[in-house]
């Protein structure tokens, strides 16, 4: 068993359920005597060493007894091996390969911000650092920062303000987008609770500040372990405040997430990947929309803002003939302000070309289109900058391509 199990199943035992999920040892079937074999003392060392020092070398672990280092090691198995580390955006993008002890490929990405690319987002509230308001003063309708393409010849002057792990919370993914890398490989299964946070652990030694659960896979088909990676976010120093879930929209699930987030006071964000104002469009574009419409997936999302009084990020990936029209973003607009005012934002995603897909980017005279016909109904607007594109590491080009 894994550290962050045992942990959690200690919490369990004592009234609060952290891991219940089949994919990972949960706390009804674990053996009791496991709990007996380290101390409250040891228990907060290699807590310390995990959360605090991101260490998992137990050779130097100078702070307990040599000979029981290495037993203890056995807590910490190598569940991610890296086997590749992509740069991208002159080295302001990171792209991880991990392969896990069953052979399963899976892809992290880790984004790194400069307080000049974003001091409006932060001001202005956006979702998770990847946004940036739409702004008409700018070339691009947003101010994108001047990227270099090597490493080497970056501005040294730039502060990194913050650095935003992208995780994967799935091998492959059930939801079939069509649009998207991982949809077309299937679910080969969920991601257990060590695998989560061991992409954390990793991004922390990077320096990561947040986390969007964006990457491989649908985070509400795995939640019980998303909500125990939430927390062990929180030990790591990685509070919810500046984690993002986004969910391609399942009403149950974004339920669950917004009881947990009441519940255990972990203000994280929610994000809906709509892409469509009406269910003609949307059922092109997500396949699961013909299970739950949008009617059903926005009164959930309604309902976790007025829960929690959170404002939900409505994620739109332009894609061009598809979804990308002035009436599109009056569609867009009726369904939002149906419900109320300034509950929702809309987060627009210039689609990111995926091989072999049929799906292409909107052309920026009809972006700005379609921001100003959502804007002129009162819809607040950003853009997110698109990064990692020249690693295929931006949204929908995840896919675990052997190296
Ligand atoms: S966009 Fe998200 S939900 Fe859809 S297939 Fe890709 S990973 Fe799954």
């Amino acid at each position: 068993m894994h550290f962050v199990e045992l942990l959690n199943n200690k919490i369990a035992s004592s009234g609060t359920s952290i891991n219940q999920s089949g994919t990972t040892t949960s706390h009804k079937n674990q053996d009791p005597s496991e709990h007996a074999t380290l101390s409250k003392m040891r228990m907060s060392q290699l807590s310390n060493q995990y959360f605090a020092q991101l260490n998992i070398d137990p050779n130097t672990w100078t702070n307990i007894p040599k000979d029981e280092r290495e037993q203890l090691s056995e807590y910490f198995p190598e569940v991610l091996k890296t086997v590749n580390k992509q740069i991208g955006d002159g080295g302001d993008t990171i792209k991880y390969l991990y392969e896990l002890t069953d052979g399963s490929l899976i892809e992290s990405v880790i984004m790194k911000y400069y307080d000049e690319d974003f001091s409006d987002s932060i001001n202005k509230g956006s979702t998770d650092g990847r946004s940036v308001p739409n702004n008409n003063n700018s070339t691009a309708g947003r101010s994108v920062p001047n990227k270099n393409n090597s490493a080497n010849d970056k501005d040294v002057s730039k502060k990194e303000s913050r650095a935003t792990l992208c995780i994967s919370c799935q091998v492959g993914c059930a939801m079939a987008c069509p649009f998207c890398a991982t949809g077309k490989l299937g679910l080969k299964r969920n991601l257990s609770l060590p695998e989560l946070t061991e992409q954390i652990r990793l991004a922390k030694l990077e320096g990561v500040t947040n986390i969007v659960f964006m990457g491989m896979g649908e985070p509400t088909q795995n939640l019980k372990n998303i909500e125990a990676a939430v927390r062990a976010a929180d030990k790591f120093g990685i509070f919810a405040k500046n984690i993002t879930i986004s969910t391609v929209g399942i009403p149950d699930g974004i339920n669950e997430l917004a009881d947990f987030s009441v519940y255990e006071k972990f203000p994280f964000r929610l994000a809906i990947s709509l892409h469509a104002g009406t269910n003609l469009t949307r059922d092109k574009l997500i396949p699961i929309n013909k299970k739950y419409p949008i009617d059903e997936v926005l009164d959930a999302a309604f309902a976790f803002f007025k829960k929690t009084t959170r404002r939900v990020s409505i994620e739109y990936l332009l894609a061009k003939g598809v979804n990308d029209t002035e009436k599109e973003a009056y569609n867009l607009a009726k369904v939002l302000n149906r419900r109320g005012s300034n509950w929702a934002h809309v987060n627009i995603i210039p689609l990111n070309e995926v091989e072999g897909s049929d799906y292409f980017p909107s052309d920026k005279a009809t972006q700005d289109v379609f921001i100003n016909a959502l804007k002129s109904k009162g819809i607040f607007v950003t853009v997110r900058e698109s990064r990692g594109s020249d690693i295929d590491g931006a949204c929908g080009q995840l896919a675990s391509k052997p190296v």
